[in-house]
C-alpha cells in the first residue's frame, strides 16, 4: 500500500498519461539520447580506464593509466559543463529529463500505475529492470573492457557479471524505495544544481492572468518533490509528519519535470475559454527571491 501522496500521484500521473503529454515524449527522446551518450563515450574509445586488463583509451588510442585517467576528467568536465550550461538556462532540467536516475524512479511510479492488470505490471518491471541493467552496463564500460567477457579469467567474467547484477539490484531497489527522496535528500549533483543554477530564467509560471487557479491541488498531488508549484519563488520551511522542519528553496529544488504543468492543463482541459495558470516559461526576477525571515512560512 502506497502512503496516501504517492497514491493520488499515481492516479494523477495515469490520467495524465491518458492524454499523451509531450513531457512525457520529450523525456523518452532526453533519456535515450543520455543513456547513448554514456555508453558511446567509451566505446567510441573516446575514454575508458580498464580496471581488469588496462586496456586504457583515450581518443582511440591506448594509453597508460595517468593518460586515461587525464582523459577521464576532460571527458567528464565536457559532460559536467554541458548539464551545467543547460541547467544555468533552464534551472534543474537535467534533474527532470536528463538524469538516468530519476527516471528509474519514474519507472517504478509505471508499476504502480500498472498495478490492476498483473501481466502490464510484470511488462513494467521488466521495463524498469531492463534500463537499470542497460544504465548500469553503460557505465560500467568506462571501466570494464568488455572483450574481458569473452577472453578474461573466470575469476574476471564472474565478477564483472556478479557487479553489474549487484550494481543493477541496488538501482532495481531504487526505483521501488527510495524514488524521488535520494533527489531531494542525497543526489550530490542535485544538492551542487540547487545552489548554482538557482537563478536560471526559465521555469514554472504561476500566472492567475488570464484565468483564476481553482485552488484544486493537483499540481501540489503529482509533484515528485513535494514543492509547491504556485509559490516556487519562495522559500519554505516545511515540517513533516514527525515534527522535523526543513527547508525548502522552490524554484531551486524543481526539476523542471513539467508534471505540475501537465496535471494543471488536464484539470483546465474540461473549462472551455479558460487558460491553466501554470507553464513553463521565462521566470520574471520577483521568482528569484532569496530567503528571508518575512518569506519563511510553516506549513503542516
Ligand atoms: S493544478 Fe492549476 S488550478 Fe489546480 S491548484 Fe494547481 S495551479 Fe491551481
Ligand atoms: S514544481 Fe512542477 S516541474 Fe517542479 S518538480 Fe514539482 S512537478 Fe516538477
Amino acid at each position: 500500500m502506497l502512503p496516501l501522496k504517492d497514491e493520488d500521484r499515481v492516479r494523477l500521473l495515469s490520467a495524465v498519461a491518458k492524454r499523451s503529454t509531450s513531457f512525457e515524449a520529450i523525456r523518452v527522446v532526453t533519456m535515450t539520447l543520455s543513456l547513448a551518450i554514456v555508453a558511446a563515450v567509451p566505446l567510441m574509445g573516446i575514454v575508458r580506464i580498464d580496471l581488469w586488463q588496462g586496456h586504457h583509451l583515450r581518443l582511440q588510442e591506448g594509453v597508460d593509466g595517468i593518460g586515461a585517467l587525464k582523459g577521464m576528467v576532460i571527458a567528464l568536465s565536457i559532460l559536467y559543463g554541458f548539464t551545467f550550461l543547460t541547467n544555468m538556462v533552464v534551472g534543474r532540467f537535467f534533474c527532470g529529463f536528463g538524469c538516468p536516475v530519476g527516471y528509474v524512479s519514474r519507472l517504478g511510479e509505471k508499476v504502480d500505475r500498472a498495478r490492476k492488470t498483473r501481466w502490464l505490471r510484470w511488462l513494467e518491471h521488466l521495463r524498469g529492470a531492463g534500463f537499470v541493467a542497460a544504465f548500469v552496463a553503460a557505465v560500467m564500460l568506462w571501466w570494464v573492457d568488455p572483450r574481458v567477457l569473452l577472453d578474461g579469467s573466470l575469476r574476471a567474467r564472474i565478477l564483472t557479471l556478479g557487479i553489474w547484477a549487484a550494481l543493477s539490484a541496488g538501482g532495481f531497489f531504487h526505483a521501488f524505495w527510495w524514488r524521488f527522496a535520494f533527489c531531494v535528500k542525497a543526489c550530490p549533483i542535485g544538492l551542487y544544481y540547487r545552489y548554482v543554477t538557482s537563478k536560471a530564467p526559465v521555469g514554472i509560471v504561476f500566472n492567475e492572468s488570464p484565468s483564476k487557479c481553482i485552488e484544486c491541488g493537483a499540481c501540489e498531488t503529482i509533484c515528485p518533490v513535494d514543492l509547491d508549484p504556485k509559490r516556487l519563488g519562495e522559500s519554505l520551511v516545511v515540517r513533516d509528519s514527525d515534527g522535523y522542519e526543513d527547508e525548502r528553496y522552490g524554484d531551486a529544488e524543481c526539476l523542471r519535470c513539467g508534471d505540475c504543468v501537465a496535471a494543471c492543463l488536464l484539470v483546465f482541459a474540461k473549462r472551455q475559454g479558460e487558460v491553466a495558470p501554470l507553464r513553463i516559461g521565462r521566470l520574471t526576477p520577483h521568482k528569484h527571491e532569496t530567503p528571508t525571515a518575512n518569506q519563511s512560512k510553516i506549513s503542516a
